[in-house]
């Protein structure tokens, strides 16, 4: 039989994060002694306090479908915790849970756009959102930044992005893959853009909000008066709660936005997973100090996974504000041949780490930026020393 797949799967790019994570497990249970560092993905237990609430939600019977928007005293958590962290006032018309962040910018994107849409990316950008973005039928437009600011789009490019047809900006902050964080005085600026372009709606994807290693204080875009109204703030428990698994994202967002995706979703996976609902209430109302010791050990992590970068020759990277990952330029590689390997882009040099190093890496290719490659530090510290030495070696 012939390929009976629909265009929108066989056009749609398979996640460039969970392959390599796919492949690198494969090469483990084959008997490699691979170092995964492509998964962004904290190596630490849920704490047990998060842990607890779940199994005491399983013995109390949490066992029916809820509500599809969520439990309302799980919206009502994350109310508090819009207010307490971020400063935004939100109602419970206005809050959806999902099944982690990615089906929450999922249902935002297929609620939103229409066919021929523009999404404006600054990149480099999280894999999935352009792709998200494409099965919602919308174009993503891409705008390029360099480690020269940092990573972060400015006021003249977003100006000069933006046409009749643009219709949403979407953006993380701290940023997967370069760890960037827009300062509230650069968001302010953007803000000042979108002002003249009334029709945008803004995607604020904050889920990396609390690995901020204290150099700019995060912000969100929603705390602008002016932006409340159309600004989708998206966040999660994967990364700061150590609870990638569990599957569990949230937004806050204008409430016609919210109804639309609570109806979509109440058509494709309805409520999430009740049990994991009900430890994040948990997760949300202790105070953010208890999750204060894994950011402190990615904080060390980020120094010397930094420390060691400096030590191989032609990877040169910008330091990382927060989230768990560099970004090292290794455009100087391309063009070079390695071990009788040429090198001719990111993807290249990432499946040559693998291949020469045993070093899981993702290409920068499918984050919009081909110079760079992803190296997660979400790992123990001697299994970032032993893949920077691998690396070193490889390369040289
Ligand atoms: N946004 C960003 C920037 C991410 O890195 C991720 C990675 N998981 C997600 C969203 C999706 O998070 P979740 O695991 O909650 O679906
Ligand atoms: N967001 C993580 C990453 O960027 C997890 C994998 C994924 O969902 O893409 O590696």
């Amino acid at each position: 039989m012939s390929n009976q797949l629909s265009e929108r799967v066989n056009n749609l790019a398979i996640s460039a994060t969970l392959e390599m994570a796919a492949k690198a497990r494969e090469l483990k249970a084959a008997g490699k002694d691979i170092i995964g560092l492509s998964l962004g993905e904290p190596d630490f237990n849920t704490p047990d306090y998060i842990k607890e609430a779940a199994i005491q939600a399983v013995n109390d019977n949490y066992n029916s479908y809820s509500p599809v928007d969520g439990y309302v005293d799980l919206k009502e958590a994350i109310i508090t915790k819009f207010k307490r962290d971020n400063k935004l006032t939100y109602t419970l018309p206005q809050i959806v849970v999902s099944t982690g962040a990615k089906q929450s910018l999922y249902n935002v994107a297929q609620a939103c756009l229409n066919k021929g849409d523009e999404v404006i990316l600054p990149c480099p950008y999280w894999v999935s959102y352009s792709d998200i973005v494409k099965l919602a039928e919308g174009v993503p437009v891409e705008v390029e930044t360099s480690m020269d600011t940092n990573f972060k789009m400015t006021p003249e490019q977003l100006e000069a992005a933006i046409t009749p047809k643009t219709k949403m900006l979407w953006y993380s902050s701290p940023c997967n893959p370069t760890g960037s964080i827009y300062s509230k005085a650069e968001l302010r600026a953007l803000a000042d853009v979108l002002q003249k372009h009334p029709q945008i709606v803004v995607v604020s994807d904050e889920i990396y909000e609390h690995i901020n290693y204290g150099v700019t204080a995060h912000a969100s875009m929603a705390e602008f008066p002016d932006m409340f109204d159309r600004t989708v703030t998206v966040n999660g428990v994967a990364k700061a709660f150590a609870m990638t698994g569990w599957r569990i994202g949230y937004i806050g967002a204008p409430a016609y936005i919210a109804r639309a995706c609570n109806k979509l979703q109440g058509q494709v996976t309805s409520g999430a997973n009740c049990i994991a609902q009900r430890a994040v209430i948990t997760a949300l109302l202790e105070p953010v100090s208890r999750i204060q010791y894994m950011v402190d050990k990615f904080k060390e992590r980020r120094k010397l996974i930094l420390g060691l970068l400096q030590d191989i020759p032609g990877f040169k990277s910008n330091e990382p504000e927060g989230a768990f990952y560099v970004f090292p330029d290794v455009s100087a590689y391309f063009g070079k041949t390695l071990n009788g390997i040429k090198i001719n882009n990111s993807s290249d040099l990432s499946m040559y780490l693998l291949e020469t190093a045993n070093v899981a890496t993702v290409a920068g290719d499918s984050f919009g930026n081909n110079n760079c490659i992803r190296i997660s530090y979400a790992a123990s510290e001697a299994q970032i020393t032993e893949a920077m030495a691998r690396i070193k070696k490889a390369v040289s």
